[in-house]
This record gives structure tokens, C-alpha cells and sequence, in this order.
């Protein structure tokens, strides 16, 4: 029998989610994580956006069971490898080709914050800049350059040096208005401070800042500032990306094509680290060697991740994206209706929604009804008042509309009681 407390004697204090959740994960299969006493729980939190595909797909076990069973190369550094080769030429023809994109790819460390790193060393060596225009409620990662354009206080309490060389500027909404306009002006006039920077670093949605979004005329507009000051723009899509908005990239739909991209999390399809960035090729301007890693290149990964791109070859995967995206959104306006009292709101875009319900504590406690009730799911944005719902793209409608009924469950029960105790 295993047991947590060995958690409390020997790991550190900084472990997170596993206070949140208090159980012992032994399986997942599809949408269902499974408990060592055998409680299924929906899975909404999708390993917060690594997990797209749902768990253990059979389609992708397989692939990597045969792989390892086969004696394929599990470690390589940046060795060419039949599996590094397969991936890249999946990718080249299932994600660039049909988005007339041609960008050249970049194998970073395994983790979303490596992809952000290298982005941002990158955009400076191109443009001899060091300054980082990024947003309000940005998330990037944690390691010190990434953090220092993560705007979230409770992750930059930590840092311990200073987080500089970058510019905040308000992410659409931020004031209620007019940001885009603030923007220009702030970074064209002679008068306002503001160095040119070398990019501009942006999440077409927030993923840890509360599922906020940005419109097309918002980003067309940045990126046309960018060109008009010589400054690059990074798409931050390591959470948005890999069809979490509902396409590939969180930015397909806004005709615009930005100078890098970092792609994490889902990339691998299984849930196993794996992640990259993608730039212009006029871009690419690494010497061979300069930016490197142990990890670079996760065979692993590449298997999985070449299996996970033949869904976005089935028509009938994206019919069945589009279902389903069209199914949560209804089914979160009709909560919105029903809880109207309580000023709840829909967030966020595609199969990457939530509710915000304007308080850190009622959240938790939507969260922790729920998790009792059978969903697991996280809370996001800078009070944790977003209630952020990650199912997995290909989730069964049944399942979906299961989980949902059991937030809305939770939603009734903590929102009910809040609204006697300020009635009465
Ligand atoms: N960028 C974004 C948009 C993210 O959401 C995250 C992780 N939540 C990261 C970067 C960092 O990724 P990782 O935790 O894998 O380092």
C-alpha cells in the first residue's frame, strides 16, 4: 500500500497540485484518470494542455510499445534519428505545407519555459534589441527569461534577482478599452520612454491569466507595429497550440504569421516532454551549437508526436473538434444563464474555455466540490477565479456532457450557498 506521507517527509514544499487533488493516480485511459482505490475522475485539467489527445491513446501506446520493443533510440541528443526524421516529415506535410507555412524548426529542452527561452534569445540575436515587449497576465514559464515576461506575481515572488528587460504592456481588455491604441502610441512616440524591442511575445489566449483572449484587429495591429519598428513577434502557443483553440495554431484564423512560435505541451500527443520553436528562415540565424541541451531530442516524443499529427489528417477528427467545441460553448452559456445571479462569465476560445466567477475562493471551492464529485480540473487567472475547463479535444460528447453536469453540480451547490450567506 502506498502511502503520501512520504510526500510530507521528503518532497519539497513546493509540489502544488497534489495538495489540490489529494489521491493516488495509477491509470488514465481517454478522458478518465483513475485512482489506486479505483475512482474514476473526468479529466478536465489535461495535464494543463499536455494532454490533448486524452491519455494513453491507443493509436499513439502502440506506436511507442513498438518503437522501444523494436530497440528504436530512446536518447540522441540532436543525432539524427529515424524517429527525429519521421517526425519532421509528418510535420512538414500535415501542419506547414497546407498553411503555406515555411517555417524552419528548432528542437529545444523538453519544456514549454526552453521553447520560450530559446524564442527570446533568439528574437535578440536578430535584432540586436534586448528588451521583450510582453503583456499583462502573460505566462511564459518559469526559468529566469521567461519569467521575466511572465506577469503573474505569485510566480515571480521567487525569482530572487531582478526580472528586467522587459516592457509590460496591457493585454486587450486590460483597461477596459483602447489598449491597442496605448500601445501604438506608446511604442512609436519619440516622448514615451519606450525603447523599440526586439519582439513581442503574446498568447492569442491566456492560458495560467484566466482564458482571456485576443481579437484579430488586435493582433493584426501588433504585428503591423512590429514591422513598422523592426521588431519581431513570438506566438507563445505552448498552451493554445497543438488544436486546443480548435486549429492547429491559436493564431490560424487572424491571417497573420508570426516570426516564431513556440510549440510544447501537446506536441508529443502522449504527454511525454517534447518542445520546439519555429522561425522564418531568415531567422534562423543560431550557429550550429549555440543554443543546445541534453534533451533535445526525445525519440519517445518524435514517435508519438508523428502518430498524433495523423489525427489532424482525419477529416472526421476536426468534425468531431468542431462538435464538440460547439457543444461546450452552449452548454457554458446555458450556465452562465442559469447562475446569472451570481455574474458568472464564459472565457476563453474553442475546446480552451472556463468560467470566471470574479472570486479566488469560490472557485477553489467549485474546483474542490467538483474534484469530489468525480472532474478534476484547475483554476486559473491571477485570483484563481477562472474555473479552466481542459477536456480533451476528442472527448465523447457523452463524457463531455457527464463532466459538465457534475461542474454544474458543483457550480449550484457553491453558488446557491453564496448567495444565501450575502442575501442573508
Ligand atoms: N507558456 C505558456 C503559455 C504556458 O502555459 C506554459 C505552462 N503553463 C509555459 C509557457 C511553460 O511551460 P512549461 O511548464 O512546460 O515550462
Amino acid at each position: 500500500m502506498l502511502e503520501t506521507s512520504i510526500c510530507d517527509r521528503i518532497e519539497s514544499n513546493v509540489r502544488y497540485y497534489s495538495r489540490e487533488y489529494p489521491a493516488i493516480f495509477s491509470r488514465g485511459e481517454g478522458s478518465f484518470v483513475i485512482d489506486d482505490q479505483g475512482r474514476a475522475f473526468i479529466d478536465f485539467f489535461g495535464g494543463a494542455g499536455a494532454l490533448n489527445y486524452g491519455h494513453n491513446h491507443p493509436l499513439l501506446k502502440d506506436a511507442l510499445i513498438e518503437y522501444l520493443r523494436d530497440d528504436g533510440i530512446v536518447h540522441s541528443l540532436d543525432l539524427n534519428t529515424e524517429a527525429e526524421l519521421r517526425f519532421l516529415e509528418r510535420f512538414e506535410r500535415v501542419v506547414l505545407q497546407p498553411r503555406h507555412l515555411e517555417y524552419k524548426v528548432q528542437f529545444t529542452g523538453p519544456t514549454g519555459t526552453n521553447a520560450v527561452e530559446a524564442a527570446l534569445k533568439l528574437a535578440r540575436l536578430v535584432t540586436g534589441r534586448s528588451l521583450i515587449a510582453a503583456f499583462t497576465g502573460g505566462f511564459h514559464g518559469v526559468s529566469l527569461g521567461a519569467l521575466a515576461a511572465t506577469a503573474l506575481r505569485g510566480n515571480r515572488a521567487a525569482a530572487g534577482v531582478q526580472l528586467d528587460q522587459v516592457v509590460r504592456l496591457p493585454y486587450e481588455g486590460f483597461l477596459g478599452g483602447g489598449e491597442i491604441d496605448f500601445i501604438e502610441k506608446m511604442l512609436i512616440s519619440d516622448e514615451s520612454g519606450i525603447s523599440p524591442p526586439a519582439a513581442f511575445l503574446l498568447e492569442t489566449v491566456q492560458g495560467e491569466g484566466g482564458l482571456k483572449i485576443l481579437s484579430a484587429m488586435f493582433v493584426k495591429r501588433i504585428v503591423a507595429l512590429a514591422r513598422r519598428i523592426g521588431a519581431l513577434v513570438i506566438v507563445d502557443d505552448v498552451q493554445a497550440g497543438c488544436g486546443r483553440t480548435g486549429r492547429f495554431f491559436s493564431f490560424e484564423d487572424f491571417s497573420v504569421t508570426p516570426d516564431i512560435v513556440c510549440l510544447s505541451k501537446s506536441i508529443s500527443g502522449l504527454g511525454l516532454p517534447m518542445a520546439l520553436v519555429l522561425m522564418k528562415g531568415e531567422h534562423d540565424r543560431w550557429k550550429p551549437g549555440e543554443h543546445n541541451g541534453t534533451f533535445r531530442g526525445n525519440n519517445l516524443a518524435f514517435i508519438t508526436a508523428a502518430a498524433a499529427l495523423g489525427f489532424w489528417e482525419s477529416s472526421s477528427f476536426g468534425e468531431a473538434l468542431e462538435a464538440n467545441i460547439d457543444h461546450l460553448e452552449s452548454r457554458l452559456d446555458q450556465m452562465c444563464e442559469r447562475f446569472a445571479f451570481a455574474g458568472i462569465e464564459r472565457k476563453g476560445r474553442g475546446m480552451f474555455a472556463g468560467v470566471d466567477v470574479h472570486d479566488g475562493k469560490l472557485a477553489r471551492q467549485i474546483k474542490q466540490d467538483a474534484f469530489r464529485l468525480g472532474v478534476l480540473l484547475e483554476t486559473c487567472g491571477a485570483t484563481g477565479s477562472v474555473l479552466k475547463i481542459m477536456a480533451p479535444l476528442n472527448i465523447e460528447q457523452k463524457t463531455l456532457d457527464k463532466g459538465l453536469d457534475i461542474l454544474e453540480a458543483a457550480f449550484s451547490g457553491v453558488l446557491s450557498e453564496a448567495a444565501c450567506a450575502a442575501g442573508a
